[in-house]
């Protein structure tokens, strides 16, 4: 264990709570915690990396001020620092930069039963990436947990980290990472693929015979720091805003199914209006549907989603006449309810589609002389494309022809857990974010 004093000029501030320093010739960058330091001054610090020579050349401090502000500064010449004669703690290295970090945790089966833990993670071993989360959205697997239905509890086991829908900006990367940087702001693929199998070999990566789901490795994101596979992580392009990056991932559904479905031109019937309902919609205006239509029972969603772009919004109850039209091009659920999707089939003309995105609680009953005749396809949704899907999603958004604007979102602290989920699952929101950027 070395330390490194670091000379701060006058021009530094008066009073420092934090300290961030990044280093050019590593790819690293730790933190640092320090009380009432006054300038000017001379500052010594534990290092736990620093270059061999035992001069380590920093490019950058990022202070942490009283109030919560943060500022960089990049260093001139006179602020690099050089190894100093003051007593060393033995302190292990690894303990030295284990970082504490709390997360919101499903604590037991049953339902809500939620927490708050604090861990310490340790520092990214090799294709792992540190993160600080800056944002994170509750998506419908969470509620599906936190309400523990009978797929959660055949699903997962508690103690369970929760979260996979994230904005993140990359802290540190471990050994072998070349696919993102410090600094950068990325969102996450949630289906972990292994690259080598036959079906990510044939560009299939989304239903990787080795299929590993974020949500089930533990990693979780409801936290204030998360250590998880390089692999999994996307660089989110500058014109895309932090709320809009924090959904891409259910976002990248909608997008998948409108382009699934070749909407171009064609009318289409999204039920369900849930936010994968509501990004379907969004996804389909911009991919040119000829007409949408957006069947839900709650009033309430109705109106987002004809905030949305849908031309036309239904609830369920009216006149199964009308209903029963068969006049349709495609219809995509994202209700998982088994009698919308019933009913729908009936609306979908001979050579059209129905696309399957939402998981029903029970098995379809859809006569196979109705699909025979008809010419029906029905197909299913799994995630997105990786890379297809999100690289047309960021040139939709970036272009400025898909616009989430129209979709509520509204914001709680990681401690309003409870409050977040009811309000997630009262459906009277577009989508729930949690605020981690403290
Ligand atoms: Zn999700
Ligand atoms: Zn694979």
């Amino acid at each position: 264990m070395t330390r490194l004093e670091v000379n701060l000029s006058a021009d530094m501030p008066g009073h420092l709570f934090g300290c961030w320093i990044r280093r050019t010739h590593a790819a690293s960058q730790t933190k640092f915690s320090t009380q009432g330091v006054t300038s000017p001054h001379k500052w010594c610090l534990p290092a736990t990396r620093h270059s061999g020579n035992g001069f380590c050349r920093l490019s950058a401090l990022r202070f942490s001020h009283r109030g919560g502000r943060k500022t960089v500064w990049i260093l001139r010449p006179g602020h690099y620092s050089k190894p100093c004669g003051f007593p060393q703690k033995s302190v292990r290295p690894q303990e030295a930069r284990m970082l504490k970090s709390r997360t919101v945790m499903k604590v037991s089966p049953g339902a809500g039963n939620l927490g708050i833990d604090t861990r310490m993670l340790a520092p990214p071993r090799e294709g792992e990436v540190l993160l600080k989360i800056k944002r994170a959205a509750i998506c419908g697997t969470d509620l599906h947990i936190y309400h523990w239905n009978d797929w959660a509890a055949r699903n997962y086991e508690t103690p369970l980290v929760l979260g996979h829908e994230f904005c993140a900006e990359v802290l540190e990367t471990g050994p072998g990472v070349t696919s993102v940087s410090i600094g950068q702001i990325v969102s996450g693929e949630t289906h972990l693929f292994c690259d080598r199998c036959e079906q990510c070999r044939a560009n299939r990566r989304h239903t990787c015979l080795n299929l590993r789901l974020f949500s089930k490795s533990g990693f979780g994101c409801f936290s204030d720091y998360s250590v998880v596979p390089a692999n999994a992580l996307r660089v989110v392009p500058d014109r895309i805003s932090m709320d809009t990056a924090t959904v891409l991932e259910p976002l990248g559904v909608g997008v998948r199914a409108a382009m699934e479905g070749d909407v171009s031109g064609r009318s289409v019937l999204v039920t369900g209006c849930g936010p994968i309902g509501l990004y379907t919609i969004v996804a389909a205006r911009a991919l040119g549907a000829a007409s949408i239509t957006a069947v839900d029972l709650s009033k309430r969603r109705l109106e987002m989603a004809i905030r949305a772009g849908a031309d036309e919004a239904l609830a369920p109850q009216v006149p199964p006449e009308f209903m029963m039209t068969a006049d349709v091009d495609l219809v995509i659920d994202a209700s998982g309810s088994a009698d919308a999707i019933e009913s729908a089939m009936e609306m979908i003309k001979p050579g059209g589609k129905l696309l399957l995105v939402g998981l029903p609680g029970r098995n379809l009953s859809i006569p196979p002389v109705r699909l025979i005749n008809r010419e029906i396809t029905v197909t299913g949704i799994y995630g997105r494309l990786i890379d297809e899907t999100w690289l047309e999603m960021e040139r939709l958004l970036t272009s400025g022809r898909l616009r989430l604007d129209a979709i509520e979102t509204c914001e709680f602290p990681m401690t309003e857990f409870d409050a977040a989920f009811e309000r997630a699952a009262s459906g009277t929101t577009g989508k729930v974010l949690f605020n981690l950027d403290s």
